[in-house]
Parts: C-alpha cells; structure tokens; sequence
C-alpha cells in the first residue's frame, strides 16, 4: 500500500484515496466503465462519511485509472 491522502470533493465529501503502482486484479473503472487491468497504476477511494458508517464506506470503495481519478469533474 502506498500513502493514503485525504481529498475533499466539490460537496464537501472527505475522500481517501491510496495510489497503487500495479493492480493486483482486475476492477472497473466507475469513471470511464472500462477494466483496470492487472499491473496497471490505479486509485482506490473510499470516503467514510456515510450514512451508514465507516464500515459501508470502506466496503464501497472504488478502484479508478489513475488518469480518471485527476480528470475528474468533483
Ligand atoms: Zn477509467
């Protein structure tokens, strides 16, 4: 695991985001819906200000392209 940073969205969401150099499996992208494949650079983002807990937000985290996560609109 690489270093874990904390970003604040545009609607004021603390998001957790860990760079990863090389994925270890397969995941889709939520941004562009296509696969991140293994060995490829990827984020995984999480935020733990759910409504239903810290544990629902860790369970919803993401995978992104590294690319997809920098262009994104929020
Ligand atoms: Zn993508």
């Amino acid at each position: 695991m690489g270093g874990r940073t904390l970003t604040r969205g545009r609607d004021g969401t603390v998001y957790n985001v860990v760079h990863q150099k090389a994925a270890e499996k397969e995941y889709r992208c939520p941004a562009c819906n296509t696969v991140i494949r293994v060995g490829e650079a990827n984020v995984v983002v999480w935020t733990e200000d759910t409504i239903w807990g810290t544990q629902a937000g860790i369970d919803g985290r993401r995978h992104w392209h590294s690319g997809c996560w920098a262009r994104r609109p929020h």
